[in-house]
C-alpha cells in the first residue's frame, strides 16, 4: 500500500483549457454543454494523473467552474437575496461575475496565497437548505471511472470564518442554522459508499483565533464525525501551524488531521499529541506553494523525526496544501535553461514525489524499481547541483549583502521636506497620477512583436518613445502638475524588472489559478540577485527631456517584487528582499543622477506579504521596512520618495507605514470617503498623503462636482500642505476615452477648490 494524499489539484487545466472554455462561454461563444465536456475531460485527466503516479488519496469535488467557497455557498443555498429569480449555472455564474440586475458578491485573498476566493454574503433572513447535487455527482464520475475517492469540501468553522454578514452582524450567529445543512451533507455523502473519506479543510485553524471559535470546534467535530460509521473525517489545515486547534480535534472522532510541516514547522511540537490519541497523521511535506524540487533525503529525516513520536502506521504521506497553488506540469517548459528546469517540479511532478517518498519512508530503498531508483538518484543530483551552482551563488552579491544591515537615507523627514518643497515648488493638492496610463492594443501588440523578434530594438523604442509623448502632451494639456511616462513599457510591475535582474527565472507555461478563469505566471527567484545595469533611467529621461515638468521614476519595491514571485527556498526570504533592496537601491540613485527629481517606489503588495500568525508580525515588518528603507536609501535630501498602496485599511499598520518614511504615499481610498483616512489624522502622521480621489476600478467618468466633493472630505482630516491628489491607483487597465475626461475633471476640481483658499 502506497499510503500517500494529495490535498486536492488544480482544476483549471495543463494548457488552461478551462479558462478558454468558460471565456469562451461567457463571450456566448459556445453553449454551456460545452464547458461541461470540457471540465469532465479535465477532471479525469487529473484523475488519471494521480492515479498513475500512485496516489492513494485522491480528491473529487476539488474541481470547481469558478471557485469552492462559492461552490460550498451553493451547497448551503447561501444565495444573496439580488440573485433570487436565477438558476444553474445563470445563479452560480452571476453570483460569480454579476449580471445585468445585481452587483457581482466580493472577492479576496485565500489566506496569504495569490489566490481569490468569492466572499459568501450570509444574512439573518437565509433559508439554508442542502443542495449536494455537485459534490454526489463528482463522487459518482469518479466511481463510473473506476476510482473511489475521497470528497473535499470546505468546513463550516472556515466557511463561516471567511463570509461576512449583510447586516454588518457576526457570522458565527448563523452556525446553528449552517451546521444541521453539513449534518445533512454527510449524511448524504454517507449514502454513496460502504466506506467513504471525507476531507474538510479547515484552513482557518492556522490563525490566531478567539475563545469563541475555539470553543466551536469540539462541537463541530463530535456531531460531523459521529454521523455515520462508514465515513472517515480528516480535518485538513494548511499554510501555518494549527496547534491550538490540533489539541481539540484530537479528542473528537474524527479519524484523521491533515498539517502543513513546512509553512507550519510548529506543528511538530503537535506530534505527541496526536500519537498518544488514534488519530492518522497525513503529514504535508511535499511543498504546494512553491516550485522547487524536493530534496527527497531531506524530508525522509523529517519523516523519520515524525515517526519517532507517531506510528508509521498511521503516517499518511501528503502534499503540504492543495496543488491548485503550482503550475501544472513541467512538460511544457521547451526553452526553460535546461539546468534550472532541473531544480523545479510543479505539480505533476510532486505527485511522483509524494509517490516516491511514502514507497521509500514505508518499504524501504530496497523496493524501488528500477526507474523508481534512477528518479532518486536524479533528485540528489539535482539538489547537489542547485547547492553549488553558478548560476546561483554570486560572491559578489553575497559580499555586498553581507555588509549592510540598516541602511538609511540622509536627513530626517521635517529636513527633507523643506529641502523638496522649496526645489520642487508644488502646490499644496498637487495633482499626479499613480503610475500607468491605459495599455493600449498597439502598445500591447509592440511589445509582443519586440519579444518574438518580429520587430527590431529601433523601432520598438521609437514606438515606446511615440506613446510617451503623447502621454506626456496629454498630461501637460490637461495640467497635471508632477507628470509619468506612463509605463509602456512594462507588462507587468513585477515581470519588468525581474526580467532585467540577474538571478530571475520565467516560466513559458507557468501558469498558476488567481480567481476564476484568471491565472498568473509568477517569474521565480532562483538565484543571488543583481541588477547589471540600469533598468528605467532611459524611459524616464527620455520622458523628463519631453517636459519642463516635474517627471516622477517608477520602480517596484522590494517587497512587492517578492511577494508577487515564486521564492527560492534555500535562503529566507528577508535574505532575498535584502539583495533585491540593493538592485533597486541602484536604480534610484542613477535615476536622481540623471536628473529625475521624484521617484515613486510601488509596494502595492506589501500588506499582502502579511504573516497569517500574529507572533511572526514582527519579525516581517522588521524586515520589510528596513528593506524599503535601504532601497530609497541612496536618495537625496531633495529628491523626493514617493510609494503606493493598493488599499487602504491601514489602521493595523499605521506605524510600519510610517516607519517606512516616504515622503509621500499615495492610497487607495476613492470608494470610501474620508473613512480611511481619519487614521493617519489619528496618529499625526507627518508624511504627505494622496488618497485616491476616485475609482480607476470603474469605466465611470466621475465628474468635476464629485471630486470636489470627495476633496473637501478629505481636506477635513488632514491640511491642505498634507494632500496630494491622484487616481486610487495606475490607469493601465482603463481606455482613453475614460481617463482623459476623468484626469480632466480632477485637475479641474483641483482647480476649483484652489481659488477658495
Ligand atoms: N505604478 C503602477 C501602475 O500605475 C502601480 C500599480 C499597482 O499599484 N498595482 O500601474
Ligand atoms: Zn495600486
Amino acid at each position: 500500500m502506497s499510503k500517500n494524499y494529495v490535498t486536492g489539484f488544480a482544476r483549471i487545466g495543463e494548457k488552461r483549457e478551462l479558462k478558454k472554455a468558460l471565456e469562451s462561454y461567457w463571450a456566448k461563444e459556445c453553449d454551456f454543454q460545452t464547458v461541461k465536456n470540457v471540465a469532465n475531460e479535465l477532471k479525469q485527466r487529473h484523475w488519471d494523473y494521480q492515479k498513475s503516479a500512485g496516489i492513494e488519496y485522491i480528491s473529487s469535488n476539488d474541481f470547481s467552474l469558478y471557485d469552492n467557497i462559492l461552490d460550498m455557498a451553493v451547497t448551503l443555498n447561501a444565495v444573496p437575496q439580488r440573485f433570487k429569480n436565477l438558476q444553474e449555472e445563470e445563479l452560480y455564474f452571476a453570483m460569480a461575475r454579476g449580471s445585468k440586475e445585481a452587483v457581482a458578491m466580493e472577492m479576496t485573498k485565500w489566506f496569504n496565497t495569490n489566490y481569490h476566493y468569492i466572499v459568501p454574503e450570509l444574512s439573518p433572513q437565509d433559508n439554508y437548505v442542502l443542495n449536494a447535487k455537485k459534490i454526489i455527482q463528482e463522487y459518482k464520475e469518479a466511481k463510473e471511472y473506476g476510482l473511489t475517492c475521497k470528497v473535499n469540501i470546505i468546513g463550516p468553522i472556515t466557511f463561516l470564518g471567511l463570509s461576512k454578514r449583510v447586516d454588518g452582524g457576526d457570522c458565527f450567529e448563523l452556525y446553528s442554522k449552517i451546521l444541521p445543512i453539513y449534518e445533512e451533507l454527510i449524511q448524504e455523502i454517507a449514502k454513496l459508499d460502504d466506506t467513504i473519506t471525507i476531507q474538510i479543510d479547515e484552513p482557518i485553524f492556522v490563525k490566531d483565533l478567539d475563545t469563541k471559535i475555539l470553543s466551536l470546534i469540539k462541537p463541530t467535530y463530535d456531531k460531523l464525525a459521529g454521523i455515520s460509521s462508514h465515513v472517515k473525517i480528516a480535518v485538513v489545515t494548511y499554510f501555518e501551524h494549527s496547534k491550538e486547534a490540533t489539541k481539540i480535534l484530537i479528542n473528537t472522532p474524527i479519524w484523521a488531521l491533515g498539517l502543513d510541516f513546512l509553512h507550519g514547522v510548529e506543528n511538530s511540537d503537535s506530534l505527541q499529541y496526536i500519537a498518544d490519541s488514534d488519530k492518522t497523521l497525513i503529514a504535508g511535506v511535499v511543498d504546494g506553494r512553491n516550485i522547487w524540487k524536493n530534496d527527497i533525503e531531506k524530508t525522509l529525516n523529517l519523516l523519520d523525526t515524525i515517526a519517532l513520536h507517531v506510528n508509521k502506521d498511521k503516517i499518511l504521506i501528503s502534499s503540504s496544501c492543495s496543488l491548485l497553488h503550482v503550475p501544472f506540469s513541467l512538460k511544457y517548459e521547451e526553452k526553460m535553461n535546461a539546468e534550472i528546469k532541473n531544480w523545479l517540479s510543479y505539480g505533476v511532478e510532486k505527485l511522483d514525489e509524494i509517490n516516491l517518498i511514502s514507497k521509500i519512508f514505508f518499504q524501504g530503498k530496497e523496493s524501488l524499481t528500477q526507474n523508481e531508483k534512477n528518479a532518486l538518484q536524479e533528485n540528489k543530483e539535482a539538489n547537489i547541483s542547485r547547492k553549488s551552482s553558478k548560476l546561483i551563488h554570486d560572491a559578489e552579491v553575497q559580499k555586498r549583502v553581507k555588509n549592510i544591515n540598516h541602511r538609511e537615507r540622509e536627513g530626517n523627514y521635517e529636513e527633507r521636506i523643506k529641502i523638496q518643497k522649496q526645489k520642487l515648488k508644488y502646490l499644496p493638492l498637487a495633482t499626479t497620477t499613480i503610475g500607468s496610463f491605459p495599455q493600449t492594443p498597439q502598445i500591447r501588440e509592440t511589445r509582443r512583436a519586440f519579444k518574438n523578434g518580429d520587430l527590431d530594438k529601433n523601432s520598438y523604442i521609437n514606438e515606446i518613445k511615440k506613446y510617451i509623448d503623447e502621454c506626456v502632451a496629454f498630461q501637460e494639456e490637461c495640467g497635471l502638475e508632477i507628470l509619468v511616462h506612463g509605463e509602456p513599457e512594462r507588462n507587468d510591475m513585477v515581470e519588468y524588472f525581474g526580467e532585467q535582474l540577474q538571478g530571475y527565472g520565467f516560466s513559458q507555461n507557468g501558469w498558476v489559478q488567481s480567481y476564476g478563469s484568471r491565472c498568473v505566471k509568477p517569474p521565480f527567484i532562483y538565484g543571488d540577485i543583481s541588477r547589471p545595469k540600469p533598468m528605467t533611467v532611459e524611459w524616464s529621461t527620455y520622458a523628463q527631456s519631453k517636459t519642463s515638468k516635474i517627471m516622477k521614476g517608477m520602480l517596484t519595491g522590494p517587497v512587492t517584487i517578492l511577494n508577487w514571485s515564486f521564492v527560492r527556498d534555500d535562503m529566507p526570504r528577508s535574505e532575498v528582499s535584502k539583495q533585491i533592496a540593493l538592485g533597486i537601491c541602484d536604480e534610484v540613485d542613477d535615476l536622481q543622477n540623471a536628473g529625475i527629481k521624484i521617484i515613486q517606489v510601488d509596494e502595492a503588495a506589501f500588506k499582502e506579504g502579511y504573516p497569517l500568525r500574529k507572533t511572526k508580525v514582527q519579525e516581517y515588518e522588521d524586515w520589510a521596512v528596513r528593506d524599503f528603507k535601504l532601497a530609497v536609501s541612496s536618495a537625496y535630501k531633495e529628491t523626493q520618495i514617493h510609494t503606493h498602496m493598493c488599499y487602504s485599511e491601514f489602521n493595523d499598520i499605521i506605524a510600519t507605514i510610517e516607519a517606512m518614511d516616504a515622503d509621500v504615499i499615495s492610497i487607495e481610498t476613492a470608494r470610501s470617503g474620508n473613512e480611511l483616512l481619519k487614521i493617519f489624522a489619528k496618529v499625526g502622521y507627518k508624511q504627505e498623503v494622496g488618497p485616491g480621489v476616485y475609482d480607476i476600478h470603474s469605466p465611470r467618468i466621475p465628474s468635476v462636482e464629485e471630486i470636489v466633493t470627495q476633496i473637501y472630505s478629505l481636506l477635513e482630516v488632514l491640511p491642505k500642505e498634507q494632500l496630494w491628489i491622484n487616481p486610487d491607483c495606475g490607469l493601465k487597465t482603463r481606455k482613453y476615452e475614460e481617463v482623459k475626461p476623468s484626469l480632466k475633471n480632477m485637475v479641474e476640481a483641483v482647480a476649483q477648490i484652489r481659488t477658495n483658499f
